[in-house]
């Protein structure tokens, strides 16, 4: 029915307009929706960009209100970009040595049980790959190494690799009898005994087994090693059974 009034049209079509509304709220919803899918991110991050400060408290305000919400859409992220992510930590860990320890060091300090657990579970896995294994046991024998050079005051240090490589130099054999040795007969000692004055620097580190180990007591040993048997000193392994140099350490 056309208006003769075009006020009164307008106000007519604006109260037809709300009734219909009214009686259709999930249509109103729909379209609602529809047109934010259109246009309503860009118009949300334009306005953020404008308001910066404005947009941060709010987001403060709302996120401490609705910290399940959070919870939820993160999981829900995670599930939709898992491998992604995981491979951007990887590349972040990889690229911040530094930083991914002290990360690394706090978590531990605030997760201690959980923390010796997962150790624990890890070094269970390796007992899986014999190589590995042996890499962790010689790599612990390192650590409590440094910790009692330190504490005797010894100078230098070695890294695992660097005695491996000494290990792999004498063929797996102890540097004085010549004997084979396996990883449990290993025994790391030091040439000149660090009790007089010798160092934790590798140089100073031969492979022996326990009874010349033990018979040598604080003895300095002479530099031309393996002449104590009356055989020259082998410089070049003909066997390295366990050649761990190959194996990557992670
Ligand atoms: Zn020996």
């Amino acid at each position: 029915m056309p208006y003769k009034d075009p006020e009164r049209a307008r106000l007519n079509s604006i109260e037809r307009n709300r009734r219909w509304k009214k009686r259709h709220p999930d249509r109103v919803r729909e379209s609602k929706r529809q047109q934010y899918k259109r246009n309503g991110a860009a118009q949300k991050r334009k306005w953020v960009a404008k308001n910066r400060e404005k947009a941060r408290t709010t987001f403060r305000v709302w996120a401490a209100r609705n910290v399940a919400k959070r919870k939820a859409s993160a999981e829900r992220y995670k599930q939709r970009h898992g491998q992604e992510l995981t491979k951007r930590r990887f590349e972040w860990r990889k690229n911040n040595p530094e930083r991914d320890k002290e990360t690394c060091a706090h978590w531990r300090s605030q997760h201690r049980k959980e923390a010796v657990e997962r150790e624990r579970h890890r070094v269970r896995a390796l007992r899986n790959d014999p190589a590995k294994y042996l890499r962790h046991r010689l790599q612990m024998n390192v650590h409590r190494d440094a910790y009692y050079a330190r504490k005797r005051a010894a100078k230098g240090s070695h890294t695992l690799n660097q005695w491996l490589f000494r290990i792999a130099f004498y063929g797996w054999r102890c540097a004085y009898c010549d004997v084979p040795l396996t990883p449990k007969t290993l025994q790391k000692d030091h040439r000149i005994p660090v009790s007089r004055g010798g160092s934790e620097w590798a140089s100073n580190l031969v492979p022996a087994c326990k009874h010349c180990n033990v018979s040598k007591g604080n003895r300095k040993m002479p530099v031309s090693h393996g002449v104590s048997n009356g055989l020259p000193p082998r410089r070049f392994p003909d066997r390295a059974p366990y050649d761990l140099r190959r194996t990557p350490l992670t």
